[in-house]
């Protein structure tokens, strides 16, 4: 993966908050308490309730059509990079491992 993260940001679909991480150890949960954005401009983590996360990083290479329609279907190399974010370690329940 070569793209350069431009913005780490997800969107909470409970609480509707957008939140980014700016640096590689700013760890933002939402208003609720349900989703967190972590990694910065390094690495993309997510956790809590995959479910209500709204993807709207933005990175380099292959430029998207921003900002990401609500209802954007994911391209199948989209789809991939984000199933193996959802794949790593999980953490749950807000706890780190670091
Ligand atoms: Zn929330």
């Amino acid at each position: 993966m070569t793209e350069r993260i431009l913005h780490n940001k997800i969107r909470c679909k409970q609480c509707q908050d957008v939140i980014e991480s700016t640096h590689r150890h700013d760890f933002k949960y939402c208003g609720c308490g349900a989703v967190f954005v972590d990694g910065g401009h390094e690495y993309l983590r997510r956790g809590g309730e995959l479910e209500n996360i709204e993807e709207l990083y933005e990175h380099t290479s292959e430029p998207l059509p921003l900002p990401l329609p609500r209802d954007k279907v994911l391209s199948a190399r989209e789809a991939v990079l984000l199933k193996a974010l959802f794949e790593e370690p999980r953490i749950l329940g807000g706890k780190l491992s670091e």
